[in-house]
């Protein structure tokens, strides 16, 4: 019998008003946290006032930093990491999108240890790490159930991941109501990332019957609002539901990973600035199109659970819902595309990809 594993030691809590409940959990965690979070958003939306209003009420210690850029760098991290320890924060609450997140994960490491910057992508992640809450205020990302941070790596001119089990949020607080001020824009992006993992990690070849079941299930519950992203008015109860189909593409990538779509995203977002669900989105129907040539059955199954007739009809679908898209040169997808296809990302879906096909993707893609 195959060895099947599955690890998610996140508790997740779901539901209106779940932060503002939540006193025990922010107790449990410890008796300083850093809030990690954005320069704007989490202000706006409530979530951060939700969070201070609890820690007050505690008689918690926090401090704030709230320099978390979108695509967070090195330094940023560092920076965060500096300030946990100078607060002597013994627990970190990240609020916000992927980048926050993603950014905390990796300072709740540097603010328990001393690491080196050249070691940061190198080394292995071991303990102790500061235990993290997180609290997302999009619906797409999946960090909040995932193990990675990624993070940009100037050095290397690309997107890069910290990833270790021990980074994996202690506890993640869900509710859809933070998302309801954010633009139509967003919401389609963040939505389109949930979409790539939900396919990736269903078409992954380290996908178990389990992650499958959890990412098949996601596709299921994002169908109703796929064709629509671009047109609905959104409750609060859609934004749930999108949510909800978002952390289970971040349970499905936190046992398979993302594949190849995400790694051709990387040059788009490093090199052209492009929104990193967005990034994903402008080549994933290339890519379904390969899958479904290849292998019909698996493409068939998951274009089914998203209510979707064929590779064709999900591509026509991304197209009206990105509109126009970036220029991108003939030589620069030829670049993009040979750094691409080394990376074990375009070789860990079902189809695994030759040079040939990244370049039919990005061609496709972008109409070269
Ligand atoms: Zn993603």
């Amino acid at each position: 019998m195959t060895q099947i594993q599955f690890y998610l030691p996140t508790e997740v809590i779901f539901g209106r008003d779940c932060v503002q409940k939540a006193h025990e959990v922010f107790l449990r965690q410890g008796k300083t946290a850093l809030i990690v979070t954005g320069t704007h958003s989490a202000k706006v939306n409530g979530a951060l006032q939700d969070v201070e209003a609890v820690l007050q009420q505690n008689q918690q210690a926090y401090r704030i930093y709230d320099r978390v850029m979108p695509n967070p760098t090195v330094d940023c991290v560092y920076e965060g990491a500096a300030a946990a320890k100078e607060a002597g924060a013994d627990f970190i609450i990240a609020i916000g999108g992927g980048s926050p997140m993603d950014a905390a994960k990796t300072m709740a490491w540097l603010a328990a240890q001393d690491i080196k910057r050249e070691e940061l992508f190198t080394r292995k992640v071991t303990a102790p790490v500061l235990p993290i809450i997180c609290i997302p205020t999009t619906a797409g990302t999946g960090s909040e159930v995932t193990p990675y941070s990624v993070l940009t790596n100037d050095e290397k001119q690309t997107k890069m991941s910290v990833a270790s089990p021990l980074l994996f949020p202690a506890v993640s607080l869900l509710d859809g109501k933070y998302m309801l001020g954010l633009s139509r824009t967003v919401t389609i992006h963040t939505a389109l990332d949930a979409l790539s993992h939900l396919l990736e990690s269903a078409l992954s070849r380290r996908a178990s019957r389990w992650s499958r079941a959890v990412a098949l299930e996601g596709l299921r519950m994002f169908a109703p609002y796929f064709k629509t992203l671009d047109t609905a008015e959104w409750t609060a109860e859609d934004r749930d539901k999108l949510l909800e189909a978002s952390m289970l593409g971040g349970i499905a990538i936190a046992q398979t990973s993302t594949t190849a779509v995400h790694m051709l995203g990387y040059a788009l977002t490093y090199f052209h600035h492009i929104d990193h669900g967005r990034a994903n989105a402008l080549t994933l129907g290339a890519y379904m199109k390969l899958v479904e040539a290849r292998q019909p059955q698996e493409a068939k199954e998951v274009l089914t659970a998203l209510e979707v007739q064929d590779a064709a009809e999900l591509t026509a679908i991304l197209a009206r819902l990105l509109g126009e898209k970036e220029v991108i040169m003939p030589e620069q997808a030829e670049r993009y595309a040979q750094e691409a296809v080394g990376n074990p990302k375009c070789q860990s879906g079902i189809i695994p990809l030759s040079l040939e096909d990244v370049r039919q993707i990005y061609a496709e893609a972008f109409g070269l």
